[in-house]
Formats: C-alpha cells, sequence, structure tokens
C-alpha cells in the first residue's frame, strides 16, 4: 500500500492537483512529458475574460510545484507501463535523457548561444527558432537545457561538440542514457490536456497556401512580448503590421465530417480576447469575428463580449466563412453571406480558431491505464454528472482538458477536485497521509 498520488501531465490542471495534495502533506510524484511543467497555458498571452497575463498567473504555480517538498517533478518522462490496483499502483516511468545533468545546470544558456544549429521552435509553433540544445521557454520550470539527440551534430557524426566545450560546469553529458524506474503510488490523476488540430486539410481556410492565414495559437505566439517577433504582430508575406484582422470561429470544430462534432468550448471566448489585444496593440485596428453561435457561456463571458464590441470596437458576423486570397497583395479575402446574401471582405491578415483535440498519445495512456474514451477520444468520467474527476477504474481520476473541453478556470477547479478524490482513495484504503 502507498499513499503516494502519481499526477500525469504537468498543465495547469496536474499542477493544481499536485500543489492540493502537497499542501495538505500529502506525497506526489509529477510526471511531464516535455522538458518542462506548464503546459499549454504557458504559451498564451493573456487570458480571458480578465485580461490577465497568462504567465505571470502560471510561473510562481510552476516555481511553487518544483521547490514544494512534497512534489518530486519528473519531467522528459513517460509512464510506459501501470500494474496494480487502487492503493498500490506499480507505475513504470521512462525518464528521457537530456545529455545535461540536471544538477549541475544553472540554466546560463551560453550553450545555447553557440550552438550552430537552428530549428523551428515548437514553442513558437514554428514561428521562431530554436537550438539543437534548448531552454523551452524563458520561464521554463526546471531551468535546465535539453539536447535534442535527432539533431544534435555531436550525434549525427561526432563532431562540433561547442556545447560541452563551453559549458564551465561540465554539465554537458553526451553519454547520458535514459533510465527506466519503479515507483508504487496509491492512486493516480491523468491530466494529459490537448493536441492543436493542424487546419491544412480543411483547403477552404487556406491555411498553409496562403500566408497571412494563422491559426490562434500562432497568433497568441505573435502577441507575446517574449514570442517570436517581440510582441509585433507581422504577417507572414511582406512582416508588415496588420490593420484589419478577420477571426474565423469553429474551425474543425462541431464539425462531424472532420471527426470532432464537439465544441472546443474556448475559442469563441478566445477569439474575442485576441482581438481586443490587438487592439490594445494598436488603436487603428479593425476586427471582425465571424461565428456560427456565440458560446458565451460562462461567468462573466457575455458581459466580456459586451465590452469587446463597446469598447474595442471588434464586429461580430454571425455567418459561416471561408478563405479566398488577393494574389496582387496576399491579402486574405473572408467569403462569408449575411441573411443568404453573399458577401466578400478583404483583410490584411485571419486567424482561424481551430479546433483543440485529444492528446495523440490518449490511446496509449487509456490503454496502459485500462480506462474508456469516449466517442471524441478524451478520456471518459465514471459518471459527467456526478463523478465527472473519476473514471470507471477505482484509484484513477482525471482532471482538465483531456476529460472534455474546458477553460483555464475549470482545469483549476478539476485539478483540485481530482486531488481530493486521490487523497480520499488513498484515505479509504486505510492508510494515512
Ligand atoms: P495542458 O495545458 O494541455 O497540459 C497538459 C500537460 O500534460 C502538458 O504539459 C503536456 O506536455 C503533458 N502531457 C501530455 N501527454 C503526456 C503524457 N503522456 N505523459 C506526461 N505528460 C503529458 N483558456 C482560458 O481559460 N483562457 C484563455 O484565454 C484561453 N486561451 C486559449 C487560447 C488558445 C489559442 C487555445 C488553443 C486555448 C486557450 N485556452 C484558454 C484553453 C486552455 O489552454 C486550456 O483550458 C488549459 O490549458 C487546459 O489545461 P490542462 O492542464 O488540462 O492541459
Ligand atoms: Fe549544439 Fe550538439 Fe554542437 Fe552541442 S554538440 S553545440 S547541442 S550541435
Amino acid at each position: 500500500m502507498s499513499t503516494d498520488v502519481m499526477v500525469i501531465g504537468g498543465g495547469i490542471a496536474g499542477i493544481q492537483a499536485s500543489l492540493d495534495i502537497a499542501d495538505k502533506g500529502g506525497h506526489v510524484i509529477l510526471v511531464e512529458k516535455t522538458p518542462s511543467i506548464g503546459g499549454r497555458m504557458a504559451q498564451l498571452d493573456k487570458t480571458f475574460p480578465t485580461n490577465d497575463c497568462s504567465i505571470c498567473i502560471l510561473a510562481p504555480k510552476m516555481a511553487d510545484c518544483y521547490s514544494h517538498p512534497n512534489i518530486d517533478v519528473m519531467t522528459y518522462s513517460e509512464v510506459i507501463g501501470v500494474e496494480g490496483d487502487a492503493g498500490n499502483f506499480n507505475v513504470n516511468v521512462l525518464k528521457k535523457a537530456r545529455y545535461v545533468d540536471e544538477t549541475m545546470c544553472t540554466g546560463c544558456e551560453e550553450c545555447v548561444v553557440k550552438c550552430p544549429v537552428k530549428l523551428p521552435n515548437e514553442f513558437d509553433q514554428g514561428l521562431g527558432e530554436r537550438k539543437a540544445i534548448y531552454m523551452p521557454f524563458a520561464q521554463a520550470v526546471p531551468r535546465v537545457v535539453t539536447i535534442d539527440k535527432e539533431n544534435c551534430i555531436w550525434f549525427i557524426k561526432e563532431k562540433c561538440g561547442a556545447c560541452k566545450i563551453l559549458c564551465k560546469r561540465e554539465a554537458i553529458d553526451y553519454d547520458q542514457k535514459d533510465e527506466e524506474v519503479n515507483i508504487n503510488v496509491g492512486s493516480i490523476i491523468v491530466a494529459i490536456g490537448y493536441d492543436l488540430w493542424d487546419p491544412t486539410p480543411a483547403s477552404e481556410y487556406g491555411y498553409g497556401k496562403y500566408p497571412n492565414v494563422f491559426t490562434g495559437m500562432e497568433y497568441e505566439r505573435m502577441i507575446n512580448a517574449s514570442g517570436p517577433t517581440g510582441g509585433e504582430m507581422q504577417r507572414r508575406s511582406d512582416g508588415k503590421r496588420p490593420h484589419k484582422l478577420a477571426f474565423i470561429q469553429c474551425v474543425g470544430s462541431r464539425n462531424p465530417q472532420l471527426g470532432h462534432a464537439y465544441c472546443c468550448s474556448v475559442c469563441c471566448m478566445f477569439s474575442t480576447k485576441e482581438a481586443m489585444l490587438a487592439r490594445e496593440h494598436h488603436e487603428d485596428i479593425d476586427s471582425a469575428i465571424f461565428y456560427k453561435d456565440l458560446r458565451a457561456f460562462g461567468k462573466g463571458f457575455w458581459e466580456y463580449v459586451e465590452r469587446a464590441k463597446k469598447d474595442y470596437g471588434v464586429r461580430y458576423i454571425n455567418s459561416d466563412a471561408t478563405v479566398q486570397e488577393n494574389p496582387k497583395n496576399n491579402n486574405p479575402i473572408v467569403v462569408y453571406d449575411v441573411a443568404g446574401r453573399p458577401e466578400k471582405e478583404e483583410f490584411d491578415m485571419v486567424v482561424l480558431a481551430t479546433t483543440l483535440i485529444p492528446r495523440s498519445d490518449a490511446v496509449k495512456v487509456a490503454e496502459m491505464i485500462g480506462i474508456p474514451l469516449t466517442q471524441f477520444g478524451f478520456f471518459e468520467s465514471k459518471d459527467r454528472i456526478l463523478g465527472p474527476v473519476d473514471t470507471k477504474r477505482d484509484g484513477v481520476f482525471l482532471a482538465g482538458y483531456c476529460r472534455e473541453p474546458m477553460d483555464i478556470p475549470e482545469s483549476v477547479a478539476e485539478g483540485s477536485a481530482a486531488a481530493a478524490r486521490a487523497v480520499e482513495t488513498v484515505l479509504e484504503k486505510g492508510v494515512s497521509v
């Protein structure tokens, strides 16, 4: 029997669950697949409906998590096997080699400057560059660099070695090996979040074909002061800043043909936020949001939309929309209809509210842990109304977007709910934390 809880996924839901358990005296092992905790919230510029700075809220929680005496954070790690039952799970975790000694690296990033390999930066949705040795983002936790083995010259040709030569603390270790660790825990919380849908196959929106069509997450990175353009909106075609912006809703969402029949639950609000932020960057910007239904269902959401209209001059147009291009200036042209009458309007930039989808490894995780998925590929609750964070497997709980579409406040609430249920399981099994 173990009193420990394993949290899989270090986004806001997993971080909140870990902190709640640890603050009450329980011991948590937080397993995060990427080199840093933080999840998607770390990529966002501001958050609706308050327009608070996203990383300013998240960074202190990330730091608290990492320094908490009751939380062991395992980054760059994945669960590869689960055996046993509630109160006594045996979990195999693969700790991937970073080729950097975490205890020695101070995060000075001198090695990053000298590394000659340039690659698209995933954190910036490919808009910026990173090196083969990299810090995932400025506020990453832990503040430790990682070597991308697939693209590092040392691992490809046994040449270069610049980072090793340069590192005065001798933190670079090309001989580091992946490590398998067996951990005994009483309960498990799954909080692995969501993936972003690539709209390239939906050719009617022109993404990947017309340079000035962006996704919502690309736009979030672009307007972020620590993003690839230093917070400036820039057209892909000529680097100029846009004066007219169109936001198109439900791109891939509520669309059974594309396999995503559900509402992603956040796009109406994040497009409203993004249109407001455009105006905060430049007073002369004109923004229009093309929507099917405006789903402003949360507390303060309708007032937020009203504020966007009244104080930021955002135009809301109730229509399906597709995108064409003016080949003379690469301006996207939005094609829509008003009461059945076809209309067209030219913009400088289009931002697509693309749907959010289950993690690519959700099926693998579900099979490994022995919990079912819903028809849409999210993890299934035991009872959506009466036991939303419980699963059909005793001792396994869910939190955040991996369960069903939800925003940050809901993910935080679910993190706390799952934490309470996970601790209850341990107590029910007769051991106290
Ligand atoms: P995530 O943030 O996805 O975190 C999951 C974590 O699990 C990640 O760190 C991931 O690396 C890790 N992981 C994945 N697989 C594994 C695995 N197998 N093993 C271990 N770890 C794993 N919401 C708002 O409330 N306000 C906003 O303004 C807002 N704006 C948005 C703008 C855009 C463009 C988008 C796309 C979404 C926005 N959202 C907003 C929604 C918000 O991002 C989510 O509600 C929130 O991030 C969900 O948190 P989470 O912890 O459930 O998932
Ligand atoms: Fe970059 Fe690899 Fe050279 Fe280090 S050894 S500087 S990671 S290419």
